[in-house]
């Protein structure tokens, strides 16, 4: 790959030009490439795929083994605008164009795919590779600070990111793609220059919110429970309004609040109500969804083969030590004492805590700590065929800028190669 720093005069003119080496960025250069034409790839970062070498704590989930349907589904209401590009490069495609340029992948769980190895850097050193073999120029170190377009050619002006040189750099595009990614995690690059520079042609944003993330609580207890991972815990909004909004997964307790896979999911659906109030009850269930019905059979089937059991005894049946210790003093039981022999509310409360305990979140560590953007360049701003804008001609769209966020479990970085993959066809086209 040319690594080579940008002219400081106006270059030679390129069929496309696409601004951003992330996981979108890199696979719509290669597609034009691998159509003949002529790419150059802008990051501002001294090196390409900063974050797509951190995804799934450095193992890259990639995508994974739901049908397409069921994938698009998982993104919301506004699923069915990736439709096209999924149908263009699903999970299928994806599998054999690692392995076309060198990388076999596996599920060894069945869903989560991964390349073999489970090493991000082999994905990035295939991406590299290829892009080389195609000629592609790939320029880091350069920030895009502003984009024209000017009598049917989009001219893209860069500055130097390295700070003892801030030369500008000047280059010239028959096609521009914008691929700059979201706002969260910005060490790794993204820090929302993108909406600014789509602004320039018109383009709008939906509200951005900060997604993927660990959530902060009120209630002191948790840090108690910081050793202990709740497999399989449910957790809902307790505001009748909200009480779709949902996840499911493992959990873990930390010194201020909860993380794990289950929260990450359900931070994408509780920032947007965390900007209106200032704190927001949820519901846990962490007895792997035993409701009271099932917790009063669980338990008088236990008191039926033993009647030594503690109270704190008969929780653990449930629960690691620490959250059956907590329980008991939330619903003020004696934990030494037999279930029968505490007295009825306590009983009942106790049971009650079990099917649901309540928590309040009260914040979050905003975009620094968010692996994900809600929101984005608005969707009915893009033609969904093509990733074309419908305000500009021949000015596409890839990745975490538009307005598309999906759970865990790769489907981020599925749906950035597969719009990489259709807006570098359209572009190309
Ligand atoms: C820690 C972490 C782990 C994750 N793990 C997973 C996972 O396992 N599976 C999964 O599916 N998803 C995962 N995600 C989400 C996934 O990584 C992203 O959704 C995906 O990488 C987005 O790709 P992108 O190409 O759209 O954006 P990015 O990868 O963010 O790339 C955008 C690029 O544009 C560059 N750029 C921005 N502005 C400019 C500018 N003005 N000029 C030049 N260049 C610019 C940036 O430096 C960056 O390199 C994870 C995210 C994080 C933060």
């Amino acid at each position: 790959m040319k690594n080579r720093q940008a002219d400081r005069h106006r270059g030679r003119e390129y069929d496309l030009v696409v601004i951003g080496a992330g996981a979108a960025g890199m696979m719509a250069a290669i597609t034009a490439a691998r159509r003949g034409r002529s790419v150059l790839l802008l990051e501002k970062l001294s090196k390409t795929g900063a974050k797509l070498k951190a995804t799934g704590g450095g193992r890259c989930n990639l995508s994974n083994t739901l049908s397409n349907e069921a994938f698009a589904e998982a993104f919301g209401r506004d699923g069915r605008f990736m439709r096209p590009a999924i149908d263009a490069f699903d999970q299928h495609a994806l599998r054999a164009f690692f392995a076309e340029i060198g990388v076999e992948t596996d599920a060894p769980d069945g869903f989560r795919i991964f390349p073999a190895g489970h090493n991000s850097q082999t994905i990035l050193n295939a991406l590299s590779a290829e892009m080389e073999a195609l000629n592609i120029q790939s320029v880091c170190g350069q920030r895009v600070t502003d984009v024209q377009k000017n009598s049917g050619l989009f001219e893209v002006t860069t500055a130097q990111t390295h700070q003892h040189d801030k030369a500008e750099g000047h280059y010239v595009s028959k096609t521009l793609i914008l691929a700059t990614g979201g706002k969260g995690y910005p060490k790794l690059g993204a820090e929302g220059d993108g909406y600014d520079l789509a602004a320039v042609f018109g383009h709008t944003s939906s509200p951005l919110f900060p997604a993927m993330m660990p959530l902060k609580v009120a209630e002191a207890w948790v840090a108690e429970c910081r050793a202990d991972t709740i497999a399989n815990a449910h957790i809902v909004v307790d505001i009748k309004k909200y009480r779709k909004r949902q996840a499911r997964g493992d959990l873990i307790f930390t010194r201020d609040g909860i993380r794990g896979p289950v929260v990450l999911d359900f931070s994408r659906e509780i920032t947007p109500l965390l900007t209106r109030d200032k704190a927001v009850p949820i519901l846990i269930n962490m007895t792997k969804g035993m409701d009271e019905e099932m917790l009063r059979k669980h338990i008088r089937e236990r008191l039926s083969g033993s009647t030594h059991y503690t109270t704190l005894g008969l929780l653990e049946t449930l629960l690691p030590t620490s959250l059956a210790q907590v329980l008991c003093r939330l619903s003020h039981a004696v934990p030494e004492l037999g279930f029968s022999r505490q007295r009825g509310e306590v009983r009942e409360k106790l049971i009650k805590l079990l099917a649901w305990t309540p928590l309040t979140v009260t914040g979050h560590e905003g975009f620094d700590k968010a692996m994900i953007t809600r929101g984005g360049i608005k969707l009915r701003e893009i033609h969904d065929k093509t990733m074309e804008s419908k305000l500009t001609e021949g000015l596409y769209f890839c990745g975490e800028m538009v307005d598309l966020d999906g759970p865990c479990g790769g489907y981020n970085l599925q749906w950035a190669f597969s719009s990489g993959v259709l807006a570098g066809l359209s572009a190309s086209a």
